[in-house]
Parts: structure tokens; sequence; C-alpha cells
């Protein structure tokens, strides 16, 4: 009885499958969709993502893990609604290290999970990157701007499979008429960012906190735009939900040199870390802006959180778990 009741009740929600939902912000997407009322599936096969960013959901009947690795046929036993596919590697660290792992999952991963929407007459939400882009020539980057990607550099892994995952979401949405949304995020940062994923925000903080020095790459005069984890997770939700077929720029416009982020890092933490340069990476990007226009008028959507409010929130994160 209880049962019945309850399979009653999950139909009447929506149900989203997230692939890479024990990431950083895959988890952050899950708690908002959950808070949303929908019912929950997350796929991911936990190579860069943590159990412990959806343990607090164990026990939730609107929430299901499945472990599986998404360049693998993906077989779902209910109807599905919406598909968000963010499993792939992120960080530079990450995808130096798992090249072969980060082209199959942007490219055989988004193709199963194109084929999982397909079948299942559900939204499809492609997690794209500003990396698209690459080290651009156009400032800032509008989704008009084809880019300037080295292939075979050591960034090619990644940038080229984000740029197949685009190709086969538009092809998926021209031959079969799939509803498809393509998010090209900009630098996220928050809670649930892995301490040691090599990424800017996690690695300053970290040495900050414990006075170790910082090491800037090149001459810290590189530029991001941070933005924070729940002002990107608002405007991927007005993404899918949206009409929008094109790509869509998310991220924070306010733009920043990695230097005078290194420099904001210690005056926040309070923290007696030096600054110490190394050589640059092989094709980092120089700068990186999203322009935001189409965001704005398309979803109504801009980003609310001041950096230095969103790192203090990120600065305390990391404190509890160092
Ligand atoms: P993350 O590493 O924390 O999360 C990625 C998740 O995908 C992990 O849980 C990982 O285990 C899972 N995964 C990887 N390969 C898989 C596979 N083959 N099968 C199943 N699961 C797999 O990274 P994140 O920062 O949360 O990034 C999530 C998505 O957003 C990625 O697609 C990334 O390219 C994109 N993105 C993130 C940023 C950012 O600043 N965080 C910027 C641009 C794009
Ligand atoms: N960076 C740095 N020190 C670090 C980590 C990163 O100077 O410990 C620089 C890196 O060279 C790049 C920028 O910070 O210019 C952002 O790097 P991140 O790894 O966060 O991601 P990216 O934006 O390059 O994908």
């Amino acid at each position: 009885m209880n049962n019945k009741k309850s399979n009653n009740r999950q139909k009447s929600k929506p149900v989203s499958v997230v692939s890479g939902g024990a990431g950083f912000l895959g988890s952050n997407l899950v708690d908002l969709l959950l808070n949303k009322g929908h019912r929950v599936i997350v796929l991911d096969n936990l190579i860069t993502g943590n159990i412990n960013n959806i343990a607090h959901l164990a026990g939730n009947e609107d929430f299901r893990f499945i472990k599986q690795d998404v360049t693998e046929y993906i077989f779902i036993d209910e109807p599905v609604d919406y598909v968000w596919h963010f499993a792939s590697p992120a960080s530079p660290v990450d995808y130096l290290e798992l090249p072969i792992q980060t082209l199959k999952v942007g490219s055989l991963g988004t193709h199963k999970a194109l084929g999982l929407a397909r079948k299942k007459g559900a939204l499809f939400l492609l997690a794209s990157t500003s990396e698209v882009y690459g080290d651009p020539l156009v400032h800032p980057q509008r989704e008009d701007y084809w880019g300037n990607v080295n292939p075979i550099g050591l960034r090619g892994c990644y940038d080229e499979a984000k740029r197949f995952g685009e190709a086969i979401t538009m092809a998926y949405h021209r031959q079969h008429n799939l509803k498809t949304r393509i998010a090209r995020i900009f630098n996220t940062y928050g809670p649930r960012m892995r301490m040691n994923d090599g990424r800017v925000v996690p690695s300053f903080i970290t040495r900050a906190l414990k006075n170790k020095p910082i090491a800037v790459q090149g001459d810290g005069n590189q530029t991001r735009s941070f933005c924070y984890v729940s002002d990107l997770i608002d405007g991927i939700y007005k993404l899918m939900m949206s009409e929008e077929l094109l790509p869509v720029n998310i991220g924070n416009p306010q733009e920043i040199t990695i230097l005078e982020f290194a420099k904001k890092v210690i005056q926040l933490t309070g923290s007696h870390s030096k600054i110490v340069f190394k050589p640059p990476l092989p094709d980092d990007p120089r700068q990186r802006r999203p322009d935001i226009s189409r965001a704005r008028k398309r979803l109504g959507w801009e980003p609310q959180v001041p950096l230095e409010e969103g790192l203090l929130k990120t600065i305390e994160f990391f404190r509890k778990n160092l």
C-alpha cells in the first residue's frame, strides 16, 4: 500500500538523470533539482567525483545512485524527463592524467546520454565549457566566436571532446529533433570542489590556509572570471527550462588576473603565504571572460554573488574540511 502510494507520488514528479552527479557541479545541481521537486537519478563512475557529495541523500526516496561509466550503454528502467550530462574530468590536472577517459566521456559518453534522452523523449543539456574557445583571440568571448584550440596540445583531449560533444548534440537536434541545450560553463568555484583537484581556487585556498607558498603558473597576468556555484546552477536550470537551442555562456563576467586572485585569497584567509612563480602551463589561455548578453536576454539570468562573498563561503568550506 505504502509502495503503491509512493509510486503514484513519484510518477507525478519530473524525473532527471544527472551524469557526473557525484562531482562538484553535478551534486550541487542534484540538490537544486530535489528542492524543485524532481526525482533524481545520478550516474557516476566516481573517477573524479566523491560519494560524500551525495551521501546526505541516502534514504531519500526521490534519489537513486547508479555507479556506472556512461561511455557504456545506459539502461534506465523508468521514464525520464530531463538528461543533464555533466560527466567528465574537468580540472586540467585531472584531464592531463586521464586524457583517454576524457575523450571517451566527451564523445562516447555524450552519445550514450543523447541516446537515453532520445529513447525517453527527454530534454537534454550538455555541460560544455569556455575551453571550446581555447586561448581566445576575441575578448570577451561571445557564443558566435569559433575559438582558437590546439587539437594536439595537452589540453586538446578536453577541448576537442567538448567541441565534439557540442557537435553531436546539435546533430541529435537536427537529425532527431531532440530538444537540446548547450551550456558553455566558465570557471566555477564553491563548496564541494575537491581540495586536491589542482584548479586554481582549491589550490590557492588550501595553500593559504596552511600558510604554504602559493604557486602562480606563468607571470600571473593571465585572467579568469570566477562564478559562484549557486549562480551557475541557477543559470543551468534556467537554460534547461528555456527554449534556447544555441550554446549559452554561463559564467561571471567579473575578470581578475591570477596574480590579483592569489593576493585576494591571501587577504581573505589572513594568511602568511608567499607568492612564488612557476613556469606557465602549455596552451594556458591568456584571458577568459564571458560575454553573457545571450544569457541575460534569453534566460533573464545573471550572477548575483560577488567574488569576495563567494570566496568567503568557499574558504569556510575548505577550512572545515582541511
Ligand atoms: P568533477 O570532476 O567534480 O565532476 C565530474 C563528475 O563526472 C565526477 O563525479 C566523475 O566521477 C564523473 N565522471 C567522469 N567520467 C565519467 C564517466 N565516464 N562515467 C560516469 N561518470 C563520470 O567536475 P565538475 O567541476 O563538477 O564538472 C562537471 C562538468 O561541468 C564537466 O562536464 C565539466 O567539463 C563541466 N565544466 C565545469 C567547469 C567548472 O568550472 N567547474 C567549467 C566548465 C565546464
Ligand atoms: N594556476 C596557477 N596555480 C595553480 C593552479 C592554477 O597559477 O596552482 C593558474 C593556471 O595556470 C591558469 C589559472 O590559474 O592560468 C586557472 O587554472 P585552473 O586550473 O583553475 O583552470 P583553467 O581555467 O585553466 O581551466
